[in-house]
């Protein structure tokens, strides 16, 4: 075992890149300001530059390209979204059924436009395992999961139960009893696609700046530390980072999540662990325990981390010791053959959460203010749908996704988001949260002896999550 810091293993794997794009210095004009280069705003670019290869079209960012969760994520590619019951209630079942499609679809849709653009990024459609491994309480809840996603309109043909015997031929979990199978889910190097997108959108005629941080947005413009960008569309993607744009920062709550890589295993160890289709896979834990195996035969793994008063973001990608280990215990808790396996990378960062878990694509054209975010842990593929739906808004093209319920077409957002609460009360709120979680997660490991008790505590928990629902 390592001591900490350990570095972010997609930085560590992706092919280097020369010192960084120019900043924006003096007055530029563009038609669209782009405030952030993870997945958000390079897709939008994208989608922009590909309707509409006229436009001229500037990507600003504070750091380097993936700075923020996209070049730090999980790498899964879920073909599903958190907030979809928010989104979707008061939809009819036709009407789910088509979201859920899109969603699905989406997957399929990332895979094909690296390819179309030669974007080589590892992307692997593997599907996604929700086992129900570590203790006896997970197979209800992944049941009732399962019945959770046929109810938003996912089709059953696309999400399945596996019984155990089932379930031993994709994965071998400790104790598994079985599962959820999720066909579509894919996983992908983030930060090689994010560098791939990046070189393809300059190719396009996409001006990137890097260490351009903007400092204000106004109507028709941003102001960074060295510049001043005129546009007539200002897109801000800066999800979990948006902290110091105080326009956005009361209606996403930047998360902290934390991530351990293993050394690549030996053939023996996948002997006992399986995974020869490397799908992505979950427990049904709420402090969400998710990994895969990367096309260079490590694990990748990852667990929900907290969340830091006044809502700052993790810019820093280090992590401490305790939390490497905490991962590392959960990860050998899973597969028990992996006790003695090296931990050789860790890291961490911020992601998004919208008040009320709803994702939202947002166009405010009077003051020409567009943003996309609050994808609550599951961005990586939402970011692209989003990112496509924004570019519909913008350029006022009345699509399938502009009548898709995460669109929110000339709102500004006093309108359309809901603000957070002040602090101390949003800090409060989250500490209780995870404390209830990590308690139910300790008596449910314990199911026999505290069977009373469970239920009270599940219902507690409850209580809480419905504050910030
Ligand atoms: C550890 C971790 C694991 C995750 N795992 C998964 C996963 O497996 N699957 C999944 O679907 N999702 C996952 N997520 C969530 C997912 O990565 C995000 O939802 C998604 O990447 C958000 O993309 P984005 O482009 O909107 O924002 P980000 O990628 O966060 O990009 C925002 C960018 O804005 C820049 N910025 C901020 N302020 C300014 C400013 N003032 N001026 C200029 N630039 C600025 C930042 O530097 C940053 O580069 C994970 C997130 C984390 C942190």
């Amino acid at each position: 075992m390592n001591d900490a810091p350990l570095n972010n293993f997609w930085a560590d794997s992706a092919p280097g890149e020369a010192g960084p794009r120019p900043a924006l210095t003096g007055h530029h004009e563009a038609d669209v300001a782009i405030i952030g280069a993870g997945l958000t705003g390079l897709w939008t670019a994208y989608y922009l530059k590909t309707l509409s290869p006229d436009l001229v079209i500037r990507v600003l960012e504070a750091e380097r390209v993936g700075h923020g969760a996209s070049g730090r994520n999980g790498g899964w590619v879920i073909g599903s979204l958190a907030g979809l019951s928010r989104l979707v209630d008061g939809l009819s079942r036709d009407e789910r059924r088509a979201c859920c499609r899109m969603l699905a679809d989406n997957v399929e849709a990332i895979g094909a436009t690296l390819a179309r653009e030669g974007i080589e990024a590892e992307f692997h459609k593997g599907g996604a395992i929700y086992a129900a491994a570590r203790y006896p309480g997970q197979e209800a809840i992944q049941r009732a999961y399962l019945e959770h996603l046929h109810a938003l309109g996912h089709a059953e043909e696309a999400c399945y139960w596996l019984d155990a015997a089932e379930l031993a031929e994709r994965a071998h979990f400790r104790n598994a009893r079985g599962g959820v199978f999720q066909r579509d889910c894919a996983t992908v190097h983030p930060l090689k696609l994010l560098r791939g997108l990046a070189g393809r959108l300059e190719a396009m005629g996409v001006t990137i700046h890097e260490q351009s941080r903007v400092r204000s947005r106004h109507p028709r413009g941003v102001t960074t530390e060295s510049g001043h960008l005129r546009a007539e569309v200002t897109v801000s993607a800066t999800e979990g980072y948006c902290a110091g744009l105080a326009e956005m920062q009361r209606y996403v709550l930047p998360v902290q999540s934390q991530v351990i890589a293993t050394e690549p295993l030996s053939a023996s160890h996948w002997a006992e662990i399986g995974m020869d289709g490397r799908p992505a896979f979950a427990d049904a834990s709420r402090l969400v325990n998710y990994g895969h195996r990367t096309a260079d035969d490590r694990l990748v793994f990852g667990a929900r981390g907290n969340y830091r008063l006044g809502g700052r973001p993790t810019w820093g990608q280090a992590i401490p010791a305790s939390a490497v280990t905490l991962r590392r215990d959960l990860l050998v808790d899973l597969f028990p053959a992996l006790e003695g396996v090296k931990i050789t990378h860790g890291w961490g960062g911020s992601l998004g959460l919208s008040r009320r878990f709803r994702p939202h694509a947002l166009l405010d054209r009077a003051s020409g203010l567009a943003t996309a975010g609050g994808y609550a842990g599951e961005g990586v593929a939402a970011s692209h749908l989003f990112a496509r739906t924004l570019a519909d808004m913008i350029l006022e093209r009345d699509t399938d996704l502009t009548r898709m319920p995460w669109a929110m077409g000339d709102t500004r957002p006093s309108h359309g988001l809901r603000r957070w609460e002040p602090e101390p009360f949003r800090w409060l709120a989250a500490r209780l949260i995870s404390l209830s979680y990590a308690g139910e997660e300790a008596l449910m490991r314990r199911e026999r002896s505290l069977g009373i008790v469970r239920p009270a505590l599940a219902r507690l928990n409850d209580a809480f999550a419905s504050i910030i629902e």
